[in-house]
């Protein structure tokens, strides 16, 4: 078994996720490119190792239980337990609620929450293997109900939708019962609110801003690299903790 703290992040061939994976490579980590296209986790890994860190790709569609599967055998094969897991993979959908295709809203849900469920679970026997075992569930400041219902937070001026904030406040809620489900394992469960950061996530619902995925990542990096008297069951961005 190797030496080498041991990262997967789902959905890191690109934007938020390819950064964590970037800043947990230059933090001496072996990190696992999760990438539903192996050749576009392939060019994400390349790119990692080119700067000098360790980086490998692995086939993982977060609705998938044949790749999950797949990718926790691979895992356990080649390295023989997990430290940290990213839950970064994630999907948007713009609708509100009184006009919403139910199969899209199911849609967001599969991946956002039900692919966390499957991807931790199929990862959590690696993960009990490590001697300081850390999960970070990406979520959104818009999963947060304090935020969506105060009248001063500019969220009261956004559209209604049907399914994304829904689907971060569920992930919220499941981060909570993890960290309560994990708390005599030492695995410490949080969840992660990057900010809004210009990836193609934002270019699809039409939103153009300045801060970069790089920036977004740094909070789940913190998160995934916690000290053994770090927090679990929190949400938090770079300012601290924010509101339920
Ligand atoms: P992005 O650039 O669109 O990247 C999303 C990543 O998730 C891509 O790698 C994508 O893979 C992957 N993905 C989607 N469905 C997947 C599936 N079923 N299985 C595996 N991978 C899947 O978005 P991003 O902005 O980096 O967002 C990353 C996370 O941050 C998401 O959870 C998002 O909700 C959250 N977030 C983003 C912002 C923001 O402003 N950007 C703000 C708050 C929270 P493909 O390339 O194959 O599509």
């Amino acid at each position: 078994m190797t030496d080498a703290t041991i990262a997967l992040i789902t959905g890191a061939n690109k934007g938020i996720g390819r950064a964590v994976a970037e800043q947990l490579a230059a933090h001496h980590l072996t990190v696992l490119v999760g990438s539903r296209d192996p050749r576009r986790g392939e060019e994400a890994a390349a790119a990692i190792r080119a700067g000098g860190g360790d980086a490998h790709p692995i086939t993982l569609d977060v609705t998938d239980a044949a790749t999950i599967q797949a990718a926790a055998k691979h895992i356990d094969d080649r390295f023989g337990r997990l430290d940290v897991l990213v839950n970064n993979a994630g999907i948007s959908y713009r609708r509100g609620p009184s006009l919403a295709d139910l199969d899209q809203v199911r849609a967001v849900f599969e991946t956002n929450v039900f692919g966390v469920i499957a991807v931790t679970n199929a990862m959590l026997p690696l993960l009990r293997r490590s001697p300081a075992g850390r999960i970070v569930n990406m979520s959104s400041h818009t999963g947060s109900l304090a935020l969506m219902t105060d009248p001063g937070h500019y969220f009261s001026g956004l559209p209604a939708s049907a399914a994304y904030p829904e689907s971060k406040s569920a992930l919220n809620a499941l981060t909570v019962q993890y960290a309560k489900d994990l708390r005599d394992s030492g695995i410490l469960v949080n969840a992660a609110a990057p900010g809004a950061c210009a990836t193609d996530f934002l270019k699809g619902l039409g939103r153009d801003v300045s801060r970069t995925a790089a920036q977004g990542a740094a909070i789940a990096v913190h998160l995934a690299t916690l000290g053994p008297d770090g927090p679990t069951g929190g949400f938090f961005d770079d300012a601290g903790a924010v509101p339920w």
